[in-house]
């Protein structure tokens, strides 16, 4: 970042930055400089809880958090924004956003502030051909990235801008402008989707919210979608809507299941996969998380 960029990523903070430490800025401000290829996740984050609650779902995204190298910036695909065309956070501190209801106040008290990276995403705007990128000033951070990164990056020091979801895009776009993102993972930047491969909220069985419990086509959707992601052979997973009536029950909109593909597309050879948080919940949902390379 040159002299007049930094005064400029100054100027727009505001007044309460003015007490963040020098850390913290040189972190907003720093060059995104090369380094090891970093990993991809695709985190299933389930209930707006998982952000308060101990849980073995808590426990597995704090492992997956401490074994990472620290990054210098995020970019999360979260299934809470979606959006017409194709948009970046471009601001330097995003809000925490509390998009639910019927929480309780404790999980609506929740802080996340962790600094914007406007650098970011005017880089993530260059990089992306296939479609126009636009910098978004109104967004932040959705319970989709906050509820999850939290428990990866507890001090909030990590840089993060969200990619929103555009509606319009078919599955196979989504895949290829995710491909476009791949020169990230050489400048430190964590690429992470957040959603969850299967998710049928209309059809959770209530009596059993606590329960590692999944009805058969939740049970066979979750185990084809597993065997797409360690197999590397991507086309079925992509091609979700062929997949017939287990699919279907588990993707009934796409908006949970696309940044699952965002996270795949970005697989090299020589990457390995693994699985964590591989449990289904409320007969309905999946867990299931990914890791992609850096093993
Ligand atoms: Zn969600």
């Amino acid at each position: 970042m040159d002299r007049k960029h930094f005064l400029k990523v100054l100027a727009s903070l505001p007044l309460a930055a003015a007490a963040m430490d020098l850390k913290s800025l040189a972190r907003i401000t720093a060059p995104l400089t090369p380094t090891e290829r970093m990993p991809v996740l695709f985190l299933g984050h389930g209930s707006p809880m998982n952000a308060i609650e101990e849980n073995e779902f808590v426990a597995g995204f704090r492992q997956a958090g401490a074994s990472l190298p620290k990054p210098h910036a995020i970019l999360c695909v979260s299934a809470h924004w979606e959006t017409r065309g194709t948009q970046v956070t471009a601001m330097p501190h995003p809000r925490t956003i509390h998009d639910f209801g019927g929480f309780p106040k404790a999980l609506f008290d929740v802080q996340y502030p962790a600094p914007g990276s406007p650098e970011l995403a005017e880089e993530t705007q260059r990089l992306v051909k296939s479609t126009p990128v636009a910098l978004d000033h109104a967004w932040g951070l959705d319970h989709g990235a906050w509820s999850v990164v939290k428990h990866l990056y507890p001090e909030a020091d990590v840089p993060i801008i969200q990619m929103s979801l555009d509606r319009g895009l078919s599955p196979e776009r989504h895949y290829a402008l995710a491909q476009e993102l791949s020169a990230l993972r050489d400048k430190g930047v964590l690429i992470i989707g957040s959603g969850n491969m299967v998710h049928n909220l209309g059809m959770v069985a209530w009596d059993k919210l606590d329960s590692p419990f999944a009805y058969d086509w939740a049970q066979e959707a979750s185990e084809r979608m597993k065997a797409g992601i360690t197999s590397g052979d991507h086309r079925a997973l992509i091609h979700f809507r062929e997949q017939g009536r287990a699919f279907d029950l588990a993707v009934p909109t796409p908006e949970h299941y696309l940044p699952l593909l965002y996270a795949l597309a970005l697989k090299q050879k020589g990457d390995e996969v693994s699985l964590f948080n591989d449990k289904p919940v409320a007969g309905s949902l999946t867990m299931t998380s990914v890791r992609i390379g850096g093993n």
